[in-house]
C-alpha cells in the first residue's frame, strides 16, 4: 500500500503599513515616488543618525492584533537584527525579538474565503489557524537588477513593516489561500494596509513539510520565497507537496532549503540549501527605549471596526439575506456601509441586497466606478425598491428607471414621472381594459371555462398590450379571474 502523507504548512507574511511617514524617521511613505527623493540620514544608515519611533505604526499593528483576536502585552521592544544586506547599509535590521507587540490571536478561515472550486469540499469548516506572534519592524531598500547594473532605491528603506508569524497550524494549499483572502480582508476593513500582493504591500513565505501519516515528528521543513499573488501561493503549494510526497516516495532525504515559485513553468527552485541556522547576534536596539502599550491601547480599541465575519453574520440575521449574499456585501467595507445605509430602513433588504449584486455591481464594473463613486445614492435605491414593492411600476420598469438613474443621477420618483411610467393599478380604468379584451377574444374565453387555466395568460396579455405595458399585472390577474368567474 502507498504511504499517505501529512502536509503541513506555516505561513509567514509581511504586510506594508499604510502610514505617512516611515518607522524611524519622519520621511514620507509615497508609492511610485522618484528613486532615493523620500531618504534622510536615518533611512539611509549614516553612522549617529537617531531612530525616533513611529507611533501610528505601532497603533496599527496593535489595531491589526485586536482584530486577530492577539494579546497587546503592556510592553514590547525593538532589537537589532544583525547580518549583511546589500540593500541596508546599517547592517542590522531593527525589529522585534522576544518583547513583540502582539502575541497569540488566530485568523478565521470562512467557508467563501476558499477558493470557489473548494467551497464545497473545505475540509474543517469553521477552522482559525492560529498565530504565534505579530511584530514591528523596517523594511530595507528596494534593489532593481538591470542588464549590466543594479539599483537601489532607498525610499522604501526604513516604512513600516508587519510580519504576522502563524503556527504551522495549515493543512492544504487551499487552507494557506483562505488564509491569505481572510487576512487580506481584514488588514483592509482595518485600513492599515492596501495589503495588494502585487504591488508587494503583502509579502508571503510558506514554510511547507509533509511527513508520512503516523509519524508525529514533522519533517523537513522547506520554505518558499517572495510568492506575488494568492493563487500563486496555492499552485506553489499543491507543486511542492507533490515533489516532496514524490521524493519519499522514491526513497530520497529532503534537505531543509529555500526555494523560488516560477509562475510561468508553476515549478519550484532550489536557491539554497541551509546549512546552519543564522546567528543573527539579536539584542536590544540601544537607541531606543522600550515601548509602554498602554499609552495608546485605549484609542486603539476605539477605533477597532466591525469585521467582516461579525458583518457577515449581522447582514443574515438582521436583514434575512443568504449567507453567499452576506458574504458579496460584507467584502468590501463601503460596499457594506452602501448596503447598510440603503437596507437599514427598508421594508424588503432582501431586494435590496439583489438590486446591489445584480444590478449595482455590474453597473459600476462596467462603468468603472466604485461604490464611492455611485450615482445611485443608497436611499434613492431603498426608494427604488419601494416604488415596486408597491405596485407603482413593474420589476421591469424598475430595471429601465434604474438605468435612468445611474446614468443621470436623477431620483427614482422623478424618472417614473418624465418618463410616464407609472403602472396602472386603478381598478375601474383596468376592468375596462380587461372587458375589452373578453370581448375581443371569445375563444380563449371558452377554453378558460373549459378548464384550461393558462388561457387566463394569454388574455392578461392583451390587456398589458391594450395598457402599454402600464397595467399592474397582479390587479389585472385578479380583475380577469372574478370576470370569467361570473
Ligand atoms: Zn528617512
Ligand atoms: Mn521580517
Amino acid at each position: 500500500m502507498p504511504t499517505r502523507y501529512i502536509p503541513t504548512i506555516g505561513l509567514e507574511v509581511h504586510v506594508q503599513l499604510k502610514t505617512r511617514s516611515k518607522m524611524f524617521c519622519s520621511c514620507a511613505v509615497e508609492y511610485g515616488a522618484e528613486p532615493n527623493s523620500n531618504t534622510c540620514p536615518v533611512c539611509l544608515g549614516y553612522p549617529g543618525a537617531m531612530p525616533v519611533m513611529n507611533r501610528q505604526a505601532l497603533e496599527m499593528t496593535a489595531l491589526s492584533g485586536l482584530m486577530l483576536g492577539c494579546r497587546v502585552p503592556d510592553i514590547c521592544k525593538f532589537d537589532r537584527k544583525n547580518y549583511f544586506y546589500p540593500d541596508m547599509p546599517k547592517n542590522y535590521q531593527i525589529t522585534q525579538f522576544d518583547e513583540p507587540i502582539c502575541v497569540g490571536g488566530g485568523v478565521p478561515l470562512h467557508d467563501f474565503a476558499y477558493p470557489k472550486d473548494a467551497q464545497k469540499t473545505i475540509a474543517q469548516p469553521g477552522k482559525v489557524v492560529q498565530l504565534v506572534r505579530i511584530h514591528l519592524e523596517e523594511d530595507v531598500a528596494k534593489s532593481t537588477h538591470f542588464e549590466a547594473s543594479s539599483g537601489i532605491d532607498f525610499n522604501r528603506a526604513g516604512t513600516p513593516l508587519m510580519e504576522i508569524v502563524s503556527e504551522p497550524d495549515l493543512c492544504s494549499p487551499e487552507e494557506a489561500f483562505a488564509y491569505l483572502t481572510s487576512l487580506q480582508q481584514i488588514l483592509v476593513y482595518g485600513g492599515v494596509s492596501d495589503a495588494d500582493m502585487e504591488k508587494g504591500q503583502l509579502r508571503c513565505d510558506c514554510n511547507v513539510s509533509v511527513r508520512p501519516e503516523g509519524q508525529a515528528e514533522l519533517g523537513t521543513k522547506i520554505e518558499i520565497k517572495n510568492m506575488n499573488s494568492i493563487s500563486g501561493v496555492r499552485r506553489a503549494l499543491a507543486y511542492e507537496i507533490e515533489r516532496q510526497m514524490a521524493a519519499l516516495d522514491r526513497g530520497e532525504t529532503l534537505v531543509q532549503s529555500t526555494r523560488r515559485w516560477d509562475d510561468a513553468s508553476g515549478q519550484t527552485f532550489q536557491m539554497r540549501v541551509k546549512e546552519s541556522s543564522h546567528d543573527y547576534r539579536y539584542f536590544p536596539e540601544p537607541d531606543l527605549l522600550p515601548v509602554d502599550t498602554r499609552v495608546f491601547m485605549d484609542a486603539v480599541r476605539s477605533r477597532r471596526p466591525e469585521l467582516p465575519g461579525e458583518k457577515r453574520d449581522r447582514f443574515v440575521k438582521d436583514f434575512g439575506v443568504t449567507e453567499y449574499d452576506a458574504n458579496v456585501l460584507a467584502s468590501e467595507s463601503a460596499l457594506a456601509d452602501y448596503f447598510d445605509a440603503a437596507a437599514k430602513g427598508s421594508k424588503k433588504p432582501k431586494a435590496i441586497a439583489n438590486w446591489v449584486i445584480n444590478d449595482l455591481l455590474s453597473a459600476l464594473g462596467a462603468a468603472g466606478k466604485t461604490i464611492g463613486e455611485s450615482p445611485v445614492a443608497a436611499d434613492a435605491l431603498d426608494e427604488l425598491v419601494g416604488l415596486i414593492e408597491a405596485g407603482q411600476i413593474s420589476g421591469k420598469q424598475g430595471k429601465e428607471v434604474f438605468a435612468a438613474m445611474f446614468e443621470t443621477g436623477a431620483r427614482a420618483g422623478q424618472v417614473v414621472e418624465e418618463r410616464g411610467l407609472k403602472q396602472e393599478s386603478d381598478t375601474g380604468a383596468l376592468e375596462a381594459l380587461c372587458l375589452q379584451a373578453i370581448e375581443a377574444n371569445p375563444k380563449a374565453v371558452a377554453e378558460y371555462r373549459a378548464g384550461k387555466m393558462q388561457s387566463i395568460n394569454f388574455l392578461k396579455g392583451q390587456v398589458m398590450k391594450l395598457s402599454q405595458g402600464k397595467a399592474n399585472p397582479g390587479v389585472v390577474g385578479e380583475i380577469l379571474a372574478a370576470k370569467l368567474a361570473s
